[in-house]
């Protein structure tokens, strides 16, 4: 079924980036493998899919260690919120966190990414809707955070962009409305700091992702319609 499914969501993809005028392959698909085996992944992979996420490190650890020891070039993005106890083993293994939300956190994957003497992706987890619990709590704090990057003292680190969850409504203008804010919260970001390249704004999701597609989004994180529903009771 993993592969049918891809192949719709992959088909569906292109045909919302052709309605709403995006330009064809501009949108990135992450298939979300959390609380799915790693058969699921090997299909997926075997199927053609490159990029995977997981929110939960050691899942993601346990799951992904051996997959990429085998398939190298696959490419795995951290996007749960993260603690700090768990950046070793999620930069042993990741190449891109994406849920970056705080300084400390950034701290310590500079700190362990110079251990490893790796340079990883970072994208900054913006709350841009009223129930989320994760992303920034201020710009401030985000602004902080560039400063301290662009004044050199993360060598490890490349800012890519940011990414939200919209909230868990179905009220389309509230969900269209989060993907803007974080749309406009780029643009901002890379005209205050042009030394970076935001190329990314991961939004979107199984519910959501023909409206971020229509609101820029470069990368949409889709579980259930690749792996299906997911049993959380596991
Ligand atoms: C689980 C998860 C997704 C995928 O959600 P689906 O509804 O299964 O498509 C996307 N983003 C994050 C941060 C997640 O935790």
């Amino acid at each position: 079924m993993v592969k049918e499914n891809l192949t719709k969501v992959l088909e569906d993809i292109r045909k919302s980036e052709k309605e709403f005028n995006r330009a064809e392959k501009s949108v990135r698909l992450l298939a979300v493998s959390k609380f799915h085996p790693a058969s699921d992944v090997l299909e997926a992979i075997k199927a053609g899919q490159h990029c995977f996420g997981e929110n939960r490190v050691q899942e993601a650890y346990d799951k992904f260690f051996p997959i990429l020891k085998e398939h190298p070039d696959v490419e795995l993005h951290i996007i749960g919120s993260l603690q700090t106890n768990k950046v070793k083993k999620a930069c042993e293994i990741a190449s891109v966190i994406e849920s970056v939300d705080r300084m400390n956190l950034l701290l310590e994957i500079e700190k362990q990414c110079a251990k490893l003497n790796k340079k990883i992706q970072v994208y900054f987890e913006i709350h841009t809707g009223e129930d989320s619990k994760s992303g920034f709590k201020s710009i401030d704090e985000l602004v902080e955070v560039l400063d301290f990057i662009k004044n050199g003292n993360a060598p490890h680190i490349e800012p890519k962009g940011f990414m939200t969850m919209a909230p868990f409504t179905d009220d389309k203008e509230l969900i269209r409305s989060s993907f803007m804010k974080l749309k406009k919260l780029k643009n901002d970001m890379q005209e205050k700091y042009p030394c970076f390249s935001f190329s990314e704004l991961s939004m979107g999701m199984s519910s959501d992702y023909r409206i971020a597609i229509q609101e820029g989004s470069t990368q949409v994180r889709i579980g259930n319609s690749i792996f299906g529903e997911r049993n959380y009771s596991k």
